[in-house]
């Protein structure tokens, strides 16, 4: 089967395998696919009018080693083999990624068991180069940096994850594939030997399906049939940035010992590839799958979100954090505090307003987020139906086991 249809701005009528989502890990699997099939025709059906509008245009952009996934889990194996690859990937296309290197810092002796456990994770997932340090060492690796001990691993990195995107992009059409944005996918139906996507534009058939349709996967896993579990709620996710004269204070990643508790790496320093540093993010829940205002509120994500049951129990079991997260949004003092933990020259005059990101977290319905990833097959399509951080840096290992999943439906 080939495709037909004269240019990207048209969705064919038909093709093998049609990837709706054009994030990372929808062009990363669509380039995978087209570099093993040749002569099989991939087609990426984007609702937006352009490549990485969402998630993976609003990242950190770290590069993570693979420090604290549960060892054995899909999140400890696709990073760390991710993470090499990207590197790699990165040295063959001339993309610029800096292994600029990572602290995570206990600020009391309360944190050290968890950090212990965290080099003992780090360890099984055979991430290079690990060490517990001391604050002396750490002061030589971060000057401004304050604790009583941390965790380095000089593995991390930063990249552009929007580069690394739209490289895999040119490589899909480089193949002969077919990238289609301002293409909404409404829905699926699987017919016999094939399924049926219909979208803003017609009608599209396709041997295979696959959906990495991010903080909407869930809504076109259920229209395909797949159970309702996990709901994806909306994490808004502010940074600040430094200003220019105060970036001297971060060199490389500063990250406090994370809440064991919950699957976010907590508010961080970050100096980005362009030499920029953010602070953050925040986690506040929001009203709107794109959420970027904190005004803008869709009644059918709202009511989503509202429906769950899963959602009541998570703010109940953790009300103390979005208490917490409340006051980072309210406050630019709050936001600051939490971070002045392990920077303690930071003041809130030394940040600027900065980007914003929406997380898509799949929860389950007892309350519990999800931390590992979610692949789930129906009957001629294969959901991506939780992809959070690491998921950029995972992104090509990733791509991998979902391009298997695929080739038995091919
Ligand atoms: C604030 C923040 C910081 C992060 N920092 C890091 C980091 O430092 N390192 C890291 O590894 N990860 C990080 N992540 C996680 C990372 O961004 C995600 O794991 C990754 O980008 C997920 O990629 P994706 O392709 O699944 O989703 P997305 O990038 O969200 O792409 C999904 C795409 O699907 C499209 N779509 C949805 N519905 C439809 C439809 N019906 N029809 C057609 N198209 C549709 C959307 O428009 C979107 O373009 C961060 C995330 C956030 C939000």
């Amino acid at each position: 089967m080939r495709s037909s249809f004269d240019s990207d701005t048209e969705a064919p009528r038909e093709c093998d395998v049609a990837v709706v989502g054009a994030g990372i890990v929808g062009l990363a699997t669509a380039r995978e696919l087209a570099r093993r099939h040749d002569g099989a025709s991939v087609c990426v059906l984007e609702r937006e009018a352009r490549i990485c509008a969402h998630q993976t245009g609003h990242t950190s952009g770290v590069i993570h080693a693979g420090v604290y996934y549960r060892p054995s889990s899909l999140k400890a194996r696709l990073c760390v083999a991710g993470a090499r690859e990207l590197y790699s990937y990165c040295s063959e296309r001339g993309i610029e990624a800096r292994r600029n290197g990572k602290v995570i810092v206990a600020t009391c002796e309360d944190e050290l068991p968890a950090l212990e456990e965290l080099e003992r994770r780090g360890r099984e997932n055979e991430v290079r180069g690990l060490r517990l340090i001391d604050s002396d060492e750490l002061r030589e690796l971060e000057p401004h940096a304050s604790g009583i001990a941390a965790l380095h691993s000089p593995d991390t990195g930063v990249v552009d994850f929007a580069k690394v995107a739209a490289s895999f992009a040119a490589e899909v059409r480089e193949l002969g594939g077919r990238l289609v944005t301002g293409c909404a996918v409404r829905s699926l139906e699987p017919a016999p030997h094939a399924i049926a996507i219909a979208h803003g534009g017609g009608e599209l058939r396709a041997r295979a399906a696959i959906l990495c349709a991010g903080a909407w996967s869930d809504r076109l896993a259920v229209a395909c049939g797949a159970p309702d579990e996990p709901r994806i709620l909306p994490f808004r996710g502010a940074y600040l940035r430094l200003r220019p004269e105060r970036r001297d204070l971060v060199r490389g990643n500063i990250y406090p010992v994370p809440d064991p508790e919950l699957p976010f790496l907590g508010m961080h320093l970050t100096r980005r590839v362009d030499g920029e540093v953010l602070a953050g993010p925040s986690a506040l829940l929001v009203g709107a799958r794109d959420a970027y205002g904190l005004a803008r509120v869709r009644s059918r994500d709202l009511r989503d979100t509202l429906a769950w049951p899963g959602t009541w129990r998570l703010l109940t079991r953790h009300r103390r954090t979005v208490l917490t997260e409340l006051r980072a949004a309210a406050s630019r003092q709050a936001f600051i505090r939490e971070l002045r933990r392990f920077v303690p020259e930071l003041r809130a005059t030394d940040a600027l307003p900065g980007p914003v990101g929406v997380r898509a977290q799949a929860v389950d319905r007892r309350g519990g987020l999800v931390d590992d990833f979610v692949v789930h097959r129906t009957e001629r399509a294969v959901h991506v139906r939780n992809a959070p951080s690491p998921a950029a840096t995972s992104s090509l290992a990733l791509a991998r086991l979902i391009a298997d999943q695929v080739e038995e439906l091919l």
